[in-house]
């Protein structure tokens, strides 16, 4: 069977000219199946039409801030840099992939851009919205599970990982708010904070708030999201 090709988001770096993508992407898709290829952010709309027809799946990787104006907000004092060039490119190719339901794995990030296009909001800063919310910025290594998550009973995630709670790593000072439309929030951390979301009207297109890349290789089990999105990939 042929494998997938699988399309990766890159960070761009506006000012320095640069586009790039951390190993731990790379190889969780390798490990798990799927022929990676990084896809740079351009403008031109041809040239994302044939990204989206190129990939059998995509993933949208972590990176900074989405611009609040693409729902509805104006930019609070704790927002962090934002990236037009990202926020432009992903809005598109995204909407592109959810009309063809090709399979989506957001991470960080990717999950929050995810909820955004498909019609949901983000806080902003959780620390300005959430009082009670628990430290999500480890200073731990990357790979080690800092806070837990609830997984919701029946959902995609419960299924694929086969138990009710995770151990998960945290990197974030954002987080979906309200759940787009068609989606919803498949685990929770403990002080009510969502942690991943996914598509009820698409085959595969799920968004964890953790980076399940960084874990893959550390703990049994973790490498279950990666082989679920390359199944569902190979399958469409
Ligand atoms: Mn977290």
């Amino acid at each position: 069977m042929k494998k997938p090709i699988i399309g990766i988001t890159c960070y761009v770096e506006i000012k320095d000219e640069r586009q790039r993508q951390n190993e731990t992407y790379i190889q969780a898709v390798r490990k798990a199946g799927g022929v990676p290829v990084l896809l740079p952010a351009v403008e031109s709309e041809d040239v994302i039409q044939a990204h989206a027809h190129l990939i059998d799946g995509l993933l949208v990787s972590g990176g900074p801030d989405m611009d609040p104006q693409y729902f509805g907000e104006q930019p609070v004092p704790e927002l962090g840099p934002v990236n037009p060039v990202m926020d432009a490119y992903e809005d598109r190719l995204i909407r592109l992939l959810l009309e063809r339901d090709k399979p989506i794995l957001g991470i960080c990030r990717g999950e929050q851009v995810l909820n955004v296009v498909a019609g949901g909001t983000l806080f902003q800063d959780l620390r300005r919205s959430v009082p009670t919310v628990l430290k999500h910025g480890q200073d731990v290594p990357r790979w080690f599970p800092s806070h837990k998550v609830r997984l919701l009973p029946g959902s995609k995630l419960a299924t694929l990982f086969g138990v009710e709670e995770l151990a998960v790593n945290s990197f974030h000072h954002q987080a979906v708010a309200q759940v787009a439309p068609g989606f919803v929030a498949s685990a929770y951390a403990p002080d009510g904070v969502i942690e991943a979301i996914e598509s009820q009207n698409h085959r595969f297109v799920l968004g964890v708030q953790w980076h399940p890349e960084c874990m893959w290789n550390q703990a049994k089990n973790y490498d279950q999201l990666f082989n679920a999105f390359i199944r569902a990939a190979q399958e469409g």
